[in-house]
């Protein structure tokens, strides 16, 4: 992984390798500054005195796991033929796994226990409609998506010279689809828009032939009203049946076709009327990441998923949600994709609640009023020298505090139970995520 570098000022200069980073830490011309990711400052150097290259983050959000990628984009235009070549070269790669499901479960059972609580009261009229919900509002589990991924790039600005964004936004793009200047040759597979039309296809027929349901086939593209006899291009007069039935159908209109099967007719006729909107499935949470992004200043582009797979299939791409988010947007090649994968949880910052309920929602202990125990927090890393006792060793990882200040460490090895907050030593400070290094891909 790529090192990030900062000014002795603490701005932000060019990620470097990890052996240049060793050299400067072994010649005691840099500082560690942060742990995860790792961090660098170089004490002799200012962020006037270094060239910058601009850098670019690239976003694929998901429900439960948003891929962020940061790349170094060149764009090369080709003299002769006046062709742009826009390359990605790989620096970072990261998967942060939210906890919307986490967020809704604990919602959940606190909205039932105080119900319970409630229980025995008669019903009573509310007092006033004072439960409206401002206008933008999202649920918190998925406010939090939105957050945490804004959190992170903010972070990724502090660390890195940032330049642009680039946003996974829509499914489809519907816009390059019900472009009418699009000819036949445009919808074979291969190019774009055949993609994307392919993508969206196979969606909107749920995946089987129209004609006969049958799945798990290869489908072809078929006009609903036949070419030869006037039908359209138009996304509306696409349908996907599989071989044999295209073959059967022909030329024929499809009320020819299907004048045995006027039910299946008219389901047909009805599902390519459908708006395309519904299977887009618009979705609220990218929307509002969008309008988040925006208001960092930088400028934000957007890309389609469509085309975010039709380059991951083109440069044979293995598919993760990080490499996804490499591939989003207007892209011809990617440089050193073959990376480790910083992999970012979101853990929180414990519980707000001071009393732990058991399972019939009675009081079963009573959690310190503070949650720093002898300068510690559960979620610190630490590393403990334990030099007598049956713990004898060094022992590296999270702490979980307890008020007696004997801690638990849970360390790559296993959880290490009762270590004196006199042998500990913070190495970074919880910050609400827990880290593990990825794999580098084949
Ligand atoms: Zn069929």
């Amino acid at each position: 992984m790529a090192v990030f570098v900062l000014d002795k000022r603490g701005k932000p200069l060019m990620p470097c390798s990890e052996k240049r980073a060793r050299k400067l830490l072994e010649a005691r011309r840099a500082r560690i500054h942060l742990l995860t990711p790792f961090t660098i400052r170089v004490v002799d150097r200012n962020v006037s005195d270094c060239v910058l290259q601009p850098l670019t983050i690239k976003l694929d959000p998901g429900s439960k796991t948003t891929g962020i990628a940061l790349v170094r984009e060149s764009t090369i235009v080709d003299t002769e033929t006046g062709t742009i070549n826009i390359t990605a070269n790989v620096i970072n790669l990261f998967e942060l796994t939210h906890r919307g499901q986490q967020i809704s479960e604990s919602l959940t059972a606190r909205r039932q226990m105080r119900r319970r609580r409630r229980g025995n009261l008669r019903y009573r009229a509310p007092r006033f409609l004072n439960r409206v919900k401002p206008k933008g509002w999202l649920a918190p589990s998925l406010q939090h998506r939105i957050d945490t991924t804004t959190a992170w790039v903010d972070r990724l600005q502090r660390l890195a010279p940032v330049t642009a964004i680039v946003q996974e936004l829509v499914r489809f793009d519907m816009q390059k689809m019900e472009n009418p200047e699009i000819s036949g040759v445009e919808y074979q597979q291969g190019t774009l828009v055949g993609y994307e039309t392919r993508e969206y296809l196979l969606e909107k027929w749920k995946r089987e032939c129209a004609y006969c349901g049958a799945k798990e086939v290869p489908l072809q593209i078929e006009h609903i009203h036949p070419k030869a006899k006037g039908g359209s291009n138009r996304i509306s007069n696409l349908a996907l049946a599989c071989n044999p039935c295209n073959q059967k159908k022909g030329t024929q209109d499809v009320k020819e076709f299907l004048a045995g099967d006027p039910q299946r007719l008219e389901r047909i006729l009805a599902q390519a009327k459908r708006s395309l909107r519904d299977a887009t499935a618009v979705n609220a949470t990218r929307w509002a990441l969008w309008n988040m992004l925006k208001a960092t200043g930088l400028p934000v582009t957007t890309g389609s998923g469509g085309l975010t797979k039709f380059n991951r299939t083109r440069l044979e791409i293995p598919k993760t949600h990080a490499l996804d988010a490499v591939c989003v947007g207007e892209l011809d090649t990617v440089k050193n994709w073959r990376k480790p994968i910083l992999a970012i949880k979101a853990t929180g910052r414990g519980s707000y609640q001071r009393t732990r309920l058991n399972a019939y929602g009675f009081p079963r202990g009573y959690l310190t009023r503070s949650k720093r125990i002898k300068g510690f927090q559960t979620g610190d890393m630490v590393i403990a020298t334990v030099t007598k006792g049956k713990k004898t060793g060094i022992h590296q990882g999270r702490v979980a505090v307890r008020a007696t200040g004997s801690f638990n460490i849970q360390t790559i090895n296993g959880l290490i139970q009762g270590i004196s907050h006199k042998y500990c030593r913070i190495i970074q400070r919880g910050d609400g995520y827990g880290y593990s290094c990825g794999h580098k891909l084949a």
